[in-house]
């Protein structure tokens, strides 16, 4: 009898696996199209997409008027730490509020800055302790700055940053976010949150490509950073002043990776922006959970507390199940998952965002399920210590 062919992989609309990671990730085709160009960075095209690029990301900040985009090359921890470096004057001192792995890098890059930092940690499944900052703050006059994570993409969990930005501004101290994983499809409004600086890149819910990351600065805060970059090349006011006086990066810029955000906040504008992007991202993130729990799988949080960037399941039980023949058979199937970064628990990751609509979500679901029964796995209810 012949065999039954097997489905043909789920693709991009450029052929690719669908990346339902948290970055890189699939971008549309004609945000890859976009860049079959070659251009000088003193093309007067290019520095007015440039221009356009910035503006359009101050304006969905909310801004306008108050707050500048600076962009970054590298990826997007090259943004965080041009953040900290220049926001935090050396005598400054940070308190980071860690619930996972991107929090723990914003304190290892105060140690290599040589800024002093505190950390208040909870769990990877918990939020901030709301109360504890605010003690924080009270007892230790010497804390300038605090530093908070939007989505913790190590779990998927969404903190609360509006409470935080609440606080530190009620302790006149000034606020850094780590919006990496959240803008564009999450709301954050500098007219109703009070930050100094965020930061996010190319290549994470805009839907560009990697190679830069932004800063989106409060000018005054920015003005009265002058001079506290600790590295030329992450000095977020010099690379803001040569782009003001001349239209130029001091460096080489990532010229393509620029013009496709350019493209990707086009694309952006025309989904309907944070309002549109999320809502897709929800759909994307219910589709997904919905069909792993009906397959058996645990998710690490409760649904209140789960963004709809990346969630992240607990490993099955079943002895039988194994994570590398998993992922590997996901791929053949055109589904590239995540491993996970947790330290509390076992477990993997999928992530919602980039050009994967709920259809996508639903393939990989049933690719799941298809592998788990090739596997002979039948218990996929989480493991759990003994
Ligand atoms: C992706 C991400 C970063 C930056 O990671 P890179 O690998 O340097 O691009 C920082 N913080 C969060 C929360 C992220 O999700």
């Amino acid at each position: 009898m012949p065999q039954a062919r097997p489905p043909a992989p789920a693709a991009s609309e450029t052929g690719d696996p669908l990346l339902l990671t948290p970055g890189p990730l699939t971008t549309s085709k004609s945000v890859k199209a976009v860049m079959l160009h070659d251009w000088g960075s003193r093309d007067a095209a290019f520095i007015r997409i440039n221009r356009e690029m910035r503006e359009r990301i101050t304006e969905a900040a909310g801004g306008a008027g108050t707050h500048t985009t600076v962009p970054m090359q590298g990826s997007g921890t090259f943004a965080v730490e041009s953040m900290i470096g220049t926001f935090v004057p050396r005598k400054g001192k940070l308190l980071v509020l860690v619930n996972g792995a991107y929090g723990k890098r914003a304190a290892k890059i105060c140690e290599y800055a040589g800024r002093a930092c505190v950390v208040e940690e909870t769990p990877e499944d918990t939020p901030p302790d709301l109360g504890r900052l605010d003690a924080a703050l009270k007892a230790d006059p010497a804390i300038t700055h605090v530093f908070v994570v939007h989505c913790e993409t190590t779990s998927g969990i969404l903190n609360p940053v509006a409470e935080v930005a609440a606080i530190v501004k009620r302790h006149g101290r000034r606020l850094l976010v780590d919006s990496m994983s959240a803008f564009g499809a999450l709301p954050i409004d500098a007219r109703e949150v009070t930050f100094d600086a965020l930061a996010s890149s190319s290549n994470k819910c805009i839907e560009g490509i990697p190679g830069f990351g932004f800063v989106v600065c409060d000018q005054a805060a920015l003005d009265a950073a002058k001079g506290n970059a600790h590295a030329l090349s992450l000095d977020l006011h010099d690379q803001w002043k040569a782009l003001e006086t001349t239209g130029q990066y001091r460096f080489t810029p990532p010229i393509h990776a620029i013009v496709a955000l350019h493209k990707a906040i086009e694309e952006w504008v025309a989904e309907g922006g944070v309002a549109g992007r999320g809502r897709r991202y929800r759909d994307n993130c219910r589709a997904l959970i919905d069909g792993m729990r009906a397959l058996g799988f645990e998710t690490l949080l409760p649904d209140r507390l789960q963004a709809p960037i990346i969630v992240t399941f607990h490993m099955p039980r079943d002895a039988k199940f194994h994570f590398q023949t998993f992922y590997d058979r996901l791929k053949d199937r055109g589904y590239v998952i995540y491993p996970g970064k947790l330290t509390v628990a076992d477990s993997f990751r999928i992530g919602c965002i980039g050009r994967l609509y709920p259809k996508d979500m639903q393939g990989a679901v049933e690719a799941v399920k298809a592998v788990v029964a090739e596997l002979g796995v039948t218990q996929c209810g989480a493991r759990r210590a003994a």
